[in-house]
């Protein structure tokens, strides 16, 4: 039994986890932009309330950002948690609850989770695509998380730049696949759009993927347009991955897989079309299992052993 936290991009959960199962769990207000420390205390409180209850062998944290997981360090981050750069978190878990500790990015948590706990179980070369806030992507090549001198081999899909003429990212480059398709880029996108005056998402009080497709699903034109351009935005990324990476399965979690039913059939068929090269066959793609608690499965898995 170990505890995982995942801290998001508005909500930080922290679970216990059982094996296959979640025995317990709390979702905090993350308050990101006021970054890591400041969630501290709060986090004290809650772990040591589970700590009370639960016989726990270990803490894993998952973050956002480029993570040097061999040394627990947070290597760069961008806009939340900013503080998690250089700060020894290894000593606050050390300190505060003396137990033993994982920290990791969380696309790479949750492609972990899967693997061992979902539906990429037996499975050795999966590619692993977090469509949330920002877009979150992860690798495992012949049974082996990709991690690369900087921590960052396949971590970073989510800025491969797909529209050289596109919208500005919040990493400093033009056009990247999150820029052009995520929940934090989506609302520029919609107001961008010429039919957005006339569309009833004008009327709509958030302007999120949820809406954009239900607003899709009732024929609003506008929607469907800004549906379809995300939905190929998707495929053409996790094509190009694709081909770096050459997986059997595409695990797709986050938020945004509310919708599912509308994204998965389409980034299937679309990102198969390019099979010419591929002998090895059809590359499935397919929701987590744990959909929105990948990462913390991931978390249970590296604290294996120690
Ligand atoms: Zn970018």
């Amino acid at each position: 039994m170990i505890i995982a936290i995942d801290l998001g991009g508005t909500k930080i959960k922290i679970a216990v986890v059982d094996g296959e199962t979640i025995s317990d769990s709390i979702s905090i207000d993350a308050n990101s932009h006021l970054g890591f420390v400041a969630n501290i205390p709060r986090l004290n409180i809650e772990i040591k309330n589970l700590l009370n209850k639960n016989r726990i062998m270990g803490i894993g944290l998952a973050t956002p950002g480029v993570v040097d997981s061999k040394n627990f360090k947070v290597l760069g981050i961008n806009e939340k948690y900013t503080d998690l750069v250089g700060l020894d978190v290894k000593k606050w878990v050390a300190d505060s609850f003396n137990l033993p500790f994982v920290l990791e990015n969380d696309a790479r948590a949750a492609l972990l989770g899967e693997w061992q706990y979902g539906v990429g179980a037996n499975l050795e070369n999966l590619i692993g695509i977090t469509l949330g806030t920002g877009i979150g992507t992860a690798a495992i090549v012949d049974g082996r998380m990709l991690k690369g001198k900087g921590y960052i081999a396949g971590n970073l899909g989510g800025h491969m730049v797909l529209d050289r003429n596109g919208l500005k990212c919040n990493c400093g480059n033009i056009g990247c696949m999150e820029a052009q398709s995520s929940t934090w880029s989506l609302p520029t996108i919609i107001k961008n759009h010429p039919g957005y005056i006339t569309s009833k998402l004008k009327d709509s009080s958030s302007l999120d993927f949820k809406t954009l497709f239900t607003l899709a699903r009732e024929n609003d034109s506008y929607a469907k347009e800004i549906r379809d351009y995300c939905l190929e935005i998707w495929s053409l990324g996790i094509s190009n991955l694709c081909f770096a990476f050459d997986p059997e399965m595409v695990i797709l979690n986050g938020g945004i897989m509310a919708s599912h039913q509308d994204i998965i059939p389409y980034i299937e068929t679309r990102i198969n079309q390019s099979n010419k090269l591929r002998p090895s066959g059809k590359i499935k793609v397919q929701m987590a299992k744990n959909k929105d608690t990948a990462a913390l499965f991931g978390l249970q898995y590296l604290l294996k052993g120690k």
